[in-house]
């Protein structure tokens, strides 16, 4: 029996339904956007209707918002539901769940950026996998092919392990543990990967970043996978190409809240991140929580389409993007969001009020990505500001240009705080996720 047999039958014994929904995932890459959204818009008013008749938390704040089912009449109706935040699923988080169908709610608790630990629920029936189905099938992938992963590895039991291989027998799934990666650990999951040549190399982008570097500063030719997918924190471009050089192989940044996994990801045009129209539903909007012009940067929402055991309805999950308003090369009709920068918690504030967004900080050296290896804003409590970044040259016309990219910040910044910036062996990860911007509290 063949891999794809094997695998197949296993997941219509596992995952009732998946490889037939996966089939209209691929069918819907190639039809009208307009066909889309429409099915969209039907999908958010089967979510709210059930919400607001079975979920006591919505009916409560869907009620006292003044808003009734007799209002998804009129335009613009979606818009008008107040924001979920963090602050309600701590608070709320039983009155969230559906009670019909608590019996299908999982429930994962997640550090987050801001160092509070939240626990959410999702709809455990929902098979998530197919849509890490339909990444890996832009990039000529298959399920059953082989993986080799940079993720934290979870403290199962022996019987976990055991199932666990056995549900994906034959297909080798390599695992190098994100949370500690030293020269040892990095040497022997390579000689594994080199010797298993996996399709796929996926993980944090810090810890994937840090391996990338391992390889090229000892100058080793390893195995190039069909991709490299990289998750949980922005992809700036330094790092892109840095992991291009590393693994010789197309890089796919995907992009997925703690909440809501599967938002969008890259096809390999590397052009913008189609969104996963059919499973989540995205806004981006302003201060007055009104939505942003195309191109324009907001706060995101996010709505999960398929999840009615644990609803979140306009989610504001703490991140910004916008949305890129153009067709991309490829064809397929999923719409393109930018990359998402930094959180907007981590933009910086100077003495005088001035804003400095994280999105920009983010950009430093995007016009001179082969200056450098991996860098970190920082702003202290004082407010004054360090980059530490990891040179990639070490010439004279290096720290020239490097000395240019601190004046200019200094002269964008009005020099009202110190900027220095600071040459080090590495940037420490914090579990694998590498923060680029971080302000000191
Ligand atoms: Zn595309």
């Amino acid at each position: 029996m063949s891999r794809s047999m094997l695998f197949r039958a296993k997941c219509v014994l596992a995952m009732p339904g998946a490889w037939k929904r996966f089939g209209v995932l691929v069918g819907n890459e190639r039809r009208p956007p307009e066909a889309l959204l429409r099915e969209q818009e039907a999908a958010k008013r089967r979510l709210v209707t059930a919400a607001v008749t079975q979920v006591p938390f919505y009916k409560k704040f869907y009620g006292e918002a003044g808003f009734g089912l007799g209002d998804m009449g009129q335009e613009g109706w979606f818009e008008k539901l107040p924001i979920v935040t963090k602050a309600e699923i701590r608070e709320h988080f039983e009155e969230m769940t559906n009670p019909a169908l608590r019996r299908f709610r999982r429930v994962s608790t997640t550090g987050g950026s801001t160092g509070t630990p939240t626990k959410t629920g999702y709809d455990g029936r929902v098979p998530e996998a197919i849509y890490s189905w339909r990444l890996q099938s832009w990039f000529g992938i298959r399920p059953w092919d082989d993986h080799a992963y940079v993720w934290r590895v979870p403290v199962a039991s022996r019987l976990a392990r055991l199932k666990n291989a056995a549900m994906w027998w034959p297909t080798r799934h390599l695992k190098l543990d994100a949370s500690f990666m030293d020269e040892r650990s990095m040497g022997a999951f390579l000689a594994r990967y080199d010797q298993a040549r996996p399709a796929l190399l996926q993980g944090y982008v810090g810890a994937v970043t840090q391996l990338a570097q391992f390889v090229l500063d000892r100058g080793l030719e390893v195995w190039a996978p069909r991709c490299v997918w990289v998750t949980s924190a922005p992809l700036s471009p330094v790092q892109r190409a840095l992991l291009k050089r590393a693994f010789r192989a197309p890089v796919c940044d995907q992009y997925g809240s703690c909440e809501i996994r599967w938002v969008a990801q890259q096809c390999p045009e590397e052009d913008g991140l189609h969104v996963n129209v059919e499973h989540v539903a995205i806004e981006f909007v302003d201060g007055d929580n009104r939505p942003v012009p195309v191109g324009e940067y907001g706060r995101a929402l996010l709505t999960n389409l398929e999840d009615f055991v644990f609803p979140l309805i306009r989610y504001e999950n703490g991140d910004r993007g916008r949305w890129l308003g153009k067709p991309c090369a490829c064809g397929r009709s999923l719409p393109l969001i930018d990359s998402i920068k930094g959180r907007e918690s981590e933009s910086f504030v100077l003495p005088s009020g001035l804003v400095v967004n994280g999105e920009f900080l983010t950009t430093l050296f995007d016009n001179d990505p082969d200056l450098v290896r991996g860098f970190r804003v920082t702003q202290h409590r004082d407010a004054s500001i360090t980059v530490a970044y990891v040179p990639a040259q070490e010439s004279e016309d290096a720290r020239r240009r490097v000395d240019e990219i601190r004046a200019r910040l200094s002269r964008q910044l009005n020099d009202e705080v110190p900027v220095v910036f600071e040459p080090v062996a590495e940037l420490p990860h914090d579990r694998g996720k590498l923060r680029f911007v971080v302000r000191e509290r």
